[in-house]
């Protein structure tokens, strides 16, 4: 938290818009608990199911925790998502959309969504393209009727990660989103002075996973 807050006065920003989302996922829950004890609250898993394992019970201890899914998700799992999550950070194609929004519509609930864009260009990693970044947050918004908040992006691992925050931070502003998931253990200061509203951080807050 001191190196998020002295990035963010670094950076000219105020520290209180900057969310630490710890990823506990593949961390052993002594460790999980260990975090949670400090008073953290705010939590990143990327799969449903080790999700719902790790928190079903904890949720009843800990009202105030909120939890996001930053990991892709399958259609088939879209109901169980907008059950069981606060956000949904990973939305990135057109059949997921209308997913999602068949189930806030049966549930009569919908967690906030962020649409992760696919900087790099890298055919193995989700997101949508950057050229189709405008189509497809208008499609979220207005087709679908999503609450999309932002935008997440992974940088590719072998790239100076500023220009994927840059360009990440470009579409968000003349789409008019506020929030950006950006920065992991190891850029996550780069991030902030790129403007990223949450950060995501797992190994350098809980060791390396297992
Ligand atoms: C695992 C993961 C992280 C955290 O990575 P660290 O390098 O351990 O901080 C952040 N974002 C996503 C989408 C992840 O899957």
């Amino acid at each position: 938290m001191e190196r998020i807050a002295a990035a963010a006065r670094k950076a000219g920003r105020d520290p209180g818009a900057i969310a630490l989302v710890a990823v506990s996922k593949q961390q052993p829950d002594d460790r999980v608990d260990a975090v949670l004890s400090t008073g953290q609250r705010l939590f990143g898993e990327n799969r449903v199911q080790e999700a719902k394992a790790r928190w079903r019970a904890r949720r009843e201890l800990y009202p105030d925790l909120r939890l996001r899914l930053i990991g892709p998700l399958q259609t088939n799992k879209a109901a169980d998502a907008v059950a069981f999550f606060d956000a949904i950070d990973s939305l990135d194609r057109e059949k997921l959309a209308r997913a999602l929004a068949d189930a806030a519509q049966k549930q009569g609930r919908c967690p906030e969504i962020l649409i992760q864009v696919n900087t790099g260009e890298e055919p193995q990693k989700a997101g949508v393209p950057p050229s189709d970044a405008d189509a497809f947050i208008r499609a979220a918004r207005e087709t679908y009727a999503l609450p999309i908040k932002g935008l997440m992006c992974i940088p590719p691992v072998e790239e100076e990660p500023a220009m994927h925050f840059a360009l990440l931070a470009k579409i968000a502003a003349r789409n008019g989103l506020s929030q950006l998931s950006m920065g992991m253990s190891d850029d996550y200061e780069t991030a902030i002075r790129f403007g990223a509203t949450q950060v995501r951080v797992g190994s350098a807050l809980f060791g390396p996973r297992t």
